[in-house]
């Protein structure tokens, strides 16, 4: 067989350059996957209770990104969703990011609301306040609140999800976790934010309709090498694999879901419930709150923490610590050498985190490099 591009891995990476080499290039593509699926993290499906699952966790599309949304928007109509989360905090469910509201779920309402008058004295209303500049810069009755939330929401899910305490993590995640001055419940405030209507699995085979795309699933793309004949590959798996590990591994988190379908319309108020404290998992996902999904019935979801292990489950999270970034660097090097051969892009090959929007982002930008011929 004989192709102008092969591209490893059918997620959000892979798919949206297969799709825009076959269709603005005028492109022969191979994709494959190892899986048994394509949507890589991100696919869904029905169960055998006939609930719309997502296998990998729950994937709540949100975008500040005009051309990511019309892009996307070609293969998908949108079921208008905004993603909310509760954490549970002293026996007490409350919102997150914590915000006002959180405030008046968990202390009595007069200090709550001297707590409420402090914050937007000192910050302003609508602002989103990092918690490491509240916990440098407060004082009095606002230390007591950073410190809690600090420790209550923060600390404790961040000792369970990574196995590490903050201080072992880039200060840069730390430095993300807000306190939101406001009364909006919503975990995200990006400009478009949605469920594809008919799921994911329908987005990623209409992306992937082209006729100048052939799809191969359940094969590990080292198979291939030597049967088929390209020009030039798109590599989305992990880049560590890919150089047989020569500069030492990038760790990763990973995770299990533990499914299960219960006899009652709803199991819980919202999506997802946090529980930084108590038991082992981490979370309660149930997918019907994003998915709109109308039934009798529902799934729900326990998300256990693992450590990764390439024999036994799936890597999930780099882990942001600089000496990882150093390993990474070198395995970046290796890559500008054959990258008249080979390109790297997603969040495996990137050793990167991305929400969906980055990883399409990043495709459509690297995309865009590939038909100027800069690249
Ligand atoms: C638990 C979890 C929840 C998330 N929730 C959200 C969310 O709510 N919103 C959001 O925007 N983002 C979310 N994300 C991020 C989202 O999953 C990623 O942005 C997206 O998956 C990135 O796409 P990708 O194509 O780069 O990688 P992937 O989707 O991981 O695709 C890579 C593919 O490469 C394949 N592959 C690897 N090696 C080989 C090989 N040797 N041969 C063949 N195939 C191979 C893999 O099987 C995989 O299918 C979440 C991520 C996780 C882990």
């Amino acid at each position: 067989m004989n192709v102008d591009w092969l591209i490893v891995g059918a997620g959000f990476t892979g798919a949206t350059l297969s799709e825009r080499l076959a269709s603005q290039c005028n492109a022969k593509v191979l994709l494959v996957d190892k899986r048994d699926h394509i949507g890589g993290n991100s696919y869904d499906c029905y169960n055998e209770d006939g609930i719309l699952i997502h296998k990998y966790g729950s994937h709540t599309f949100h975008t500040n990104s005009q051309m990511v949304w019309n892009y996307l928007s070609q293969f998908t109509e949108w079921r208008t969703y905004f993603h909310q989360v509760l954490t549970v905090v002293d026996g007490k469910k409350i919102p997150v990011p914590f915000n006002l509201n959180s405030l008046y779920a968990l202390f009595p309402p007069r200090y709550a609301e001297k707590l409420e008058e402090l914050l937007i004295q000192h910050f302003g209303f609508g602002v989103k306040v990092p918690i490491l500049k509240l916990r440098e810069t407060a004082s009095g009755d606002l230390s007591f609140l950073a410190e809690y939330v600090y420790k209550k929401v923060y600390y404790e899910y961040t000792l369970k999800h990574w196995q590490l305490n903050p201080q072992e993590l880039d200060r840069s995640v730390t430095a993300r976790v807000p306190v939101y001055i406001s009364r909006d419940n919503r975990y995200f405030q990006d400009t478009y934010q949605g469920m594809p209507k008919h799921g994911y699995a329908v987005l990623f085979s209409r992306m992937l309709r082209h006729p100048n795309i052939k799809l191969l699933l359940n094969t590990d793309y080292r198979e291939l090498l030597g049967s088929i004949r390209f020009k030039r590959m798109i590599y989305t798996g992990p880049i560590d694999e890919f150089f047989q590990y020569k500069h030492g591994t990038l760790p990763y988190r990973s995770l299990r879901f533990d499914f299960e379908t219960i006899n009652q319309e709803y199991y819980q108020e919202v999506g997802t419930i946090n529980y930084p404290h108590e038991y082992d998992f981490t979370r309660i996902l149930e997918q019907k709150h994003l998915t709109g999904q109308k039934a009798s019935h529902t799934t729900i979801s326990h998300v256990f923490p693992q450590s990764y292990d390439p024999k036994v489950n799936d890597p999930y999270y780099p882990i942001p610590r600089e000496d990882n970034r150093k390993i990474y660097s070198l395995y970046l090097q290796e890559a500008d050498q054959i990258k008249d051969k080979v390109l790297f892009a997603g969040r495996l090959a990137d050793y990167k985190y991305y929400n969906m929007d980055q990883a399409v982002a990043r495709a459509l930008t690297l995309f865009k490099e590939i038909a100027s011929k800069n690249i």
